[in-house]
């Protein structure tokens, strides 16, 4: 089961809501949220057991991934401290 965040960066205003992260009925794929340098995009994308993960904006291997209860971040876009905070609402 998963749900979702928002996250929001106080600094330069870039913002993401309804981030779905979490997993399904396996325990793999999950989905796990990622803060992309070369695109400099924060979301969420599906990790499979031994495989890259990659962007789910650009497709940019290497992504960094983050913990499911992330509450701070530093922005792909600033650099300054942003907040995940968790949304509305689960998926199943
Ligand atoms: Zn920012
Ligand atoms: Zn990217």
């Amino acid at each position: 089961m998963g749900w979702f965040v928002d996250f929001k960066c106080p600094n330069c205003k870039y913002e993401e809501t309804g981030i779905g992260v979490g997993r399904g009925q396996h325990p793999f794929p999950i989905l796990a949220l990622f803060s992309c340098d070369n695109c400099k995009s924060f979301g969420s994308t599906w990790v499979d057991e031994n495989k890259t993960p990659r962007c789910g904006a650009c497709y940019h291997e290497g992504v960094t991934l983050l913990a499911d209860d992330a509450r701070r971040v530093a922005c792909p876009k600033c650099g300054e401290l942003a907040t995940i905070t968790r949304g509305e609402g689960d998926w199943k």
